[in-house]
C-alpha cells in the first residue's frame, strides 16, 4: 500500500486562510454537497476553534462534534470515506440490462410507427370470462402515420430495450461513456466495441471526479486518513487534492502527465 502512495504527487499546502475565509471558500465551494460541506465546517471549527488542552487531535474533535448516525456509527467516519478521491462513471456506465439501462441507440433505418397491442376481443368464445364489449377505437392518425416528434424518429434512433452495452473510454481523462444497444442490434454492439478497443487499452486512468476537497482546505496526512476509512481505496495517481486534478481540456494524453507529476513526486 505505502509503496502504491509513493507514486502519487505530493499534495501540495492548501492556501493560509483566517476562519471567516475558510467559511466563504466552503459555503461556496460548487463541489461540496451538503454532506461534505458539513464535514468541511466541522473540521474547519476543530481547527481553528476546537480545544486544545492535552494536544487533542482536531479530526478527532471534528469526528466528536459530527455525532453519530441513527444506528450508532460515528458519521464522521462515512462522511470522509464519501471524500475519498475516486472517478465514479455516470449511472447509466452500470450493469442495468434489461431492465433500466437506456434504450438502443443503434441508428434507426425506418421511421418508428407506433402500433397499438391487439386487444382480445370481448367475443373471443376463447377467452376465460367473457368481457365487457370494448369502447369504439379513438383513432386520431392513420395507421401508417409517422409521428414526426417520436425520439426515435427525431435522434434517429432505434430505441428498443437494450441488452448489450460498450463502454468507451475518454483517450484524454480516461472517463466512461455507456453505449447500449439492443438484442437485434448485437452486430452493431460488436462494430462499436471494435472500434473503441483500442482506445480504451490506450485510455489512461481515469481523473477523479469525486471527493478529494478535504486536502483543498487542510494539511494532514490525508492517503492514510482516506485508506483507514474507505475499504479498498487507492490513491488516484493525479494527487489526492481535487484543486490538482486537470479538467477534461487540460488531461494531456497518457503518458506526458505521468511524467510531469513523476518529476513533481521527487
Ligand atoms: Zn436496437
Amino acid at each position: 500500500m505505502m509503496r502504491r502512495l509513493s507514486v502519487v504527487p505530493e499534495t501540495p499546502e492548501p492556501p493560509k486562510r483566517t476562519l471567516e475565509e475558510m467559511l466563504t471558500a466552503i459555503y461556496n465551494d460548487p463541489r461540496a454537497d451538503h454532506e461534505a460541506r458539513e464535514l468541511l465546517l466541522a473540521v474547519a471549527y476543530a481547527v481553528k476553534l476546537g480545544p486544545r488542552e492535552g494536544g487533542a487531535s482536531p479530526l478527532r474533535e471534528a469526528r466528536r462534534v459530527l455525532g453519530r448516525d441513527q444506528i450508532g456509527r460515528a458519521r464522521y467516519d462515512a462522511l470522509v470515506a464519501a471524500d475519498a478521491p475516486r472517478y465514479e462513471p455516470p449511472r447509466e456506465a452500470g450493469n442495468w440490462s434489461p431492465s433500466g439501462a437506456p434504450s438502443c441507440m443503434a441508428p434507426r433505418l425506418r421511421p418508428y410507427v407506433y402500433r397499438p397491442r391487439q386487444a382480445a376481443s370481448p367475443h373471443d368464445d376463447e377467452a376465460v370470462v367473457r368481457m365487457r364489449p370494448l369502447p369504439e377505437p379513438i383513432v386520431h392518425v392513420g395507421p401508417d402515420h409517422v409521428d414526426p416528434v417520436d425520439y426515435r424518429n427525431e435522434e434517429g434512433i432505434c430505441g428498443a430495450q437494450s441488452h448489450h452495452r460498450v463502454l468507451e473510454k475518454d483517450p484524454r481523462t480516461g472517463w466512461i461513456t455507456a453505449h447500449w444497444f439492443c438484442k437485434r442490434h448485437k452486430a452493431h454492439a460488436d462494430r462499436v466495441a471494435e472500434q473503441v478497443r483500442e482506445q480504451n487499452e490506450q485510455a489512461p486512468e481515469p481523473i477523479p471526479n469525486k471527493g478529494g476537497l478535504l486536502p483543498c482546505y487542510f494539511k494532514a496526512d490525508w492517503a492514510k486518513v482516506y485508506a483507514h476509512y474507505s475499504k479498498g481505496w487507492t490513491a488516484p495517481s493525479y494527487g489526492l487534492c481535487a484543486d490538482d486534478w486537470p479538467s477534461a481540456e487540460q488531461a494531456v494524453p497518457r503518458g506526458r502527465l505521468r511524467v510531469m507529476s513523476g518529476s513533481n513526486g521527487e
